[in-house]
C-alpha cells in the first residue's frame, strides 16, 4: 500500500496535455481576428449556448481560453450576453426544452449576427437523434449558418471552421 502510495506521489495525476502547435493556433487566431476587424471594424464576440449537449463540446471551447490556446489574446471574446454577441455558439442536439430560449437568444443578438452549430449533436442530433426530448439539430430553431462536425471537434479544428465563415 505504502509502495503504490509513494508511486503515485512520484506521477502526474494528469493526462498529458495534447501536443498543440502553437504556431500553427496563433496563426489561425490572428487571422479571425484580422477577418473580424475587416468584417465588422473590431473584434468578434462569441455567446455559447448549450442546448442539450453531453458537455464534451464544451470543455473544448473552454480549451481555447486555457493557456495552451488563449484565444483573448487575439481579441476574440466569450460574452454573457447575447446583446454583446456577433456568432452564436449553440452546441447539443437541440431539446426541446431549449427551443425557446435559443430562438430568444437569436432574437436578442444584433444584426449582423451569425449562428454556429458546433458538434455532431448540433448539426442533426448526433447520438441522440429520433429522441423524443430532441429536435435533432439546431437549424430546427434558428437559421445555422455554419456546421463544425465532430463528437466533439477539437479546438484547432474551431478555430479554422470560424475561419472560414468570414472567407
Ligand atoms: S457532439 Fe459529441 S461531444 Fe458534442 S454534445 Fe454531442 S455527444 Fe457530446
Amino acid at each position: 500500500m505504502l509502495r503504490l502510495l509513494l508511486e503515485g506521489l512520484k506521477r502526474p495525476l494528469t493526462e498529458t496535455p495534447p501536443e498543440v502547435s502553437d504556431a500553427a493556433a496563433a496563426e489561425l487566431a490572428a487571422a479571425l481576428e484580422e477577418r473580424a476587424r475587416r468584417k465588422l471594424g473590431r473584434s468578434l464576440s462569441i455567446r455559447q449556448v448549450d442546448a442539450g449537449s453531453c458537455n464534451g463540446c464544451e470543455l473544448e471551447i473552454h480549451a481555447l481560453t486555457n493557456a495552451l490556446y488563449d484565444l483573448e489574446r487575439f481579441g476574440l471574446h466569450f460574452v454573457a450576453s447575447p446583446r454583446h454577441a456577433d456568432i452564436l455558439l449553440v452546441t447539443g442536439p437541440m431539446t426541446r426544452n431549449m427551443a425557446e430560449a435559443l430562438e430568444r437568444t437569436w432574437r436578442a443578438t444584433p444584426d449582423p449576427k451569425w449562428v454556429v452549430a458546433l458538434g455532431d449533436c448540433a448539426a442533426d442530433g448526433g447520438l441522440f437523434a429520433g429522441s423524443s426530448a430532441c429536435l435533432d439539430g439546431v437549424s430546427a430553431v434558428v437559421p445555422v449558418d455554419l456546421h463544425i462536425p465532430g463528437c466533439p471537434p477539437r479546438p484547432i479544428e474551431i478555430l479554422r471552421s470560424l475561419l472560414a465563415l468570414f472567407s
